[in-house]
Formats: C-alpha cells, sequence, structure tokens
C-alpha cells in the first residue's frame, strides 16, 4: 500500500469513527477507493505556483482539474519574496509546484527542500540569457551572442544565472507553458487529454500575441525604450527593440547618478518620447528622470503580478496594454 497520506486525517469525523467501527476493511476500502494518492478532496491536483506568470500558466492549462494557490500574493513585488514559515510548511503538501529559478531565492531553497515529487522550474523549459540593464539589437548582433551563451554554459555561479523574465516574450513564454502541459500530463494522467488541449488553446492565443507585437512594433520613430527595472530584455530582443532599464533586473537596485545622467544623454540621442514606470514598484525614479528630460510617463507593466490596478484581467490582456503602450511611446506608424 501506499504512504498514508494528508486525505485519510482529513475524513470527516462521522465518516472515521464508522470506519473505526468496520474495522481494518473498512479503513482499506476508504484507501483503496480514494484513486491516485496525489489528489486532493475535491479530486483536483493541488498545484502551487510561485508568482503569477506560473499561476496564469496552471490555470489555464490545468483548467478544471487543478486547484492553484500562489505564494506571491497581488500587489505583492516577487524579486526577494520571503516565505513565511506557514508557506513553507505548506509548500510540502502540494502536488505540483511551478515556479522560476533564479527570480525569488527564498522560493528556490524552499522548492528544493520540499520533498515534493513533481516541481517544474520554468527556467529550464525555455533558454536564458545574461542581459545587463541595456539590451538591444546592437549589441546582440552576430558573434556576441554565440560567446555569451559559450560563457553561460561553462562557468556556473549565481551571477550568471541568465534574466529570469522569460514570460515577457510570448516565444518564450508559449515555449514554457507547452513544458508546463507535458509535466502536468505526466503528473496527473487521467488528465493528460485535458491538459493537452488546454496547452494547444494558450499555445493558439500566445501566438496570436506575438504577431501583434511583430505587426505593431514593426515600424517605428524609435526602437529604444526606457524601463524603471530592466525586465523587457527577451521582449526587446524578441521585436528588435532596444530596452534601457533605469535599474537593473532586480527592481530594488538603486540607479547610480551616471547611469541617469547616460539616460538623459540615451533619451535625447534616440528620440525617446516616454519614461515606463510600473505597477508595482516606486515611480520616482521614473518620475525624476521625466521632469530632468521633459519626457511623457506611461506604464510598462512587467506582469510580476495582477492588481485592481492593473491594465487588464490576466496576463494576454495586460500585455496587450503593454503594446499599445509601446507603440504610443516609439511613435508606431
Ligand atoms: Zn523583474
Amino acid at each position: 500500500m501506499g504512504v498514508m497520506n494528508v486525505r485519510r486525517r482529513l475524513i470527516p469525523t462521522a465518516a472515521a469513527a464508522g470506519a473505526v467501527a468496520l474495522g481494518l476493511m473498512a479503513v482499506s476500502a476508504c484507501s483503496s477507493s480514494s484513486g491516485a494518492a496525489d489528489k486532493n478532496g475535491e479530486g483536483k491536483l493541488d498545484v502551487v505556483a510561485s508568482f503569477y506568470p506560473m499561476q496564469y500558466l496552471a490555470e489555464e492549462i490545468g483548467g478544471e482539474h487543478v486547484a492553484v494557490s500562489t505564494l506571491t500574493k497581488p500587489g505583492v513585488e516577487p524579486h526577494d519574496l520571503e516565505l513565511s514559515p506557514k508557506q513553507t510548511a505548506g509548500l510540502g503538501e502540494a502536488d505540483f509546484i511551478l515556479y522560476l529559478k533564479g527570480l525569488q531565492p527564498a522560493v528556490d531553497e524552499a522548492v528544493a527542500q520540499s520533498g515534493v515529487k513533481n516541481t517544474v522550474d520554468a527556467a529550464g523549459l525555455t533558454h536564458l540569457e545574461e542581459h545587463g540593464t541595456e539590451v538591444g539589437h546592437d549589441e546582440h548582433a552576430g558573434d556576441k551572442h554565440a560567446d555569451e551563451h559559450a560563457e553561460e554554459e561553462g562557468h556556473d555561479h549565481a551571477e550568471a544565472a541568465g534574466d529570469p523574465h522569460i514570460w515577457l516574450d510570448p516565444v518564450k513564454y508559449s515555449e514554457v507553458a507547452k513544458g508546463v502541459g507535458k509535466a502536468l500530463e505526466k503528473a496527473d494522467p487521467d488528465n493528460a487529454a485535458a491538459y493537452k488541449k488546454n496547452t494547444d488553446v494558450l499555445a493558439t492565443k500566445l501566438d496570436g500575441l506575438h504577431t501583434k507585437f511583430e505587426k505593431g512594433l514593426k515600424n517605428t520613430d524609435t526602437r529604444t525604450f526606457i524601463t524603471t527595472h530592466a525586465a523587457f530584455g527577451y521582449l526587446a530582443e524578441r521585436y528588435d527593440l532596444k530596452q534601457e532599464g533605469i535599474s537593473g533586473l532586480d527592481p530594488d537596485s538603486e540607479p547610480s547618478l551616471s547611469r541617469m545622467k547616460d539616460l538623459q544623454k540615451i533619451a535625447k540621442d534616440d528620440k525617446v518620447t516616454t519614461v515606463f514606470f510600473e505597477t508595482l514598484v516606486s515611480d520616482k525614479t521614473a518620475r525624476t528622470l521625466a521632469g530632468d528630460t521633459g519626457l511623457k510617463t506611461d506604464v510598462l507593466d512587467p506582469l510580476e503580478g495582477i492588481t485592481d490596478k492593473s491594465k487588464g484581467d490576466n496576463y494576454i490582456e495586460v500585455m496587450e496594454s503593454n503594446l499599445a503602450a509601446l507603440e504610443k511611446a516609439l511613435g508606431a506608424k
């Protein structure tokens, strides 16, 4: 027989008393009729997602067969999230964990120690690259790109782990979605057909989003955009744009005075119109830079969480708002 599981302890008292009264037979009948050991009381797979873009994948692909909870609460900036002891303990009871290694060190550590069999690292489902505050079409042309990857594979110290913001490129996000679909099929074979179908539906939506971005950003007055933190590196590469982040990959890092000076020059040289800020982090530096340079401000949402203030109710809607904001700022024709 399988290991004693949590569900057995959750049997309502009356039923448990009945089982005791009927002796061992009733207990074994109970455990054999309960199906796969990896389901909760409602027959759903308990999925824990680390933050919103993982939650969205789990909900879209898992559909009615999963119960999704998210470690990063709405409105909380996910970088460097700290977990409560309750969250850490609860993680061990998940049937399936979906996270993104390299974004939230506390989550990475808790997942590694959770003992949960079905853990999926989204970063392992696509290809990560190293990005700094500046990402653009110029510096990624030709050989340099190949060198970077060679270097990435050669060393594995933490700083070379790569830019985790893969979800902001619809093509990479779709790759991740397909990997998550396969992992769910494997973890819960009874519902494999549904997971496969839902994955196809989501991949089609993401393809459509990618086509909209491609068309919308094809012809613009400038290719450069300024963001609060450098979350849009993959998006910039995908659509041949140039991202200039005020701060780096982590929104907590403070921009230096020289970085602010550089940005003033870049804004002028590249005919930048807008400084973008985000919904979950302070807009102070963005507004300062915009004030100093006479530029407009607007929201470009890195989708690290969804709140009432988000320009859309889900990933696709917010990405469409992002596209509209980029088209406006870049002078799309
Ligand atoms: Zn970020």
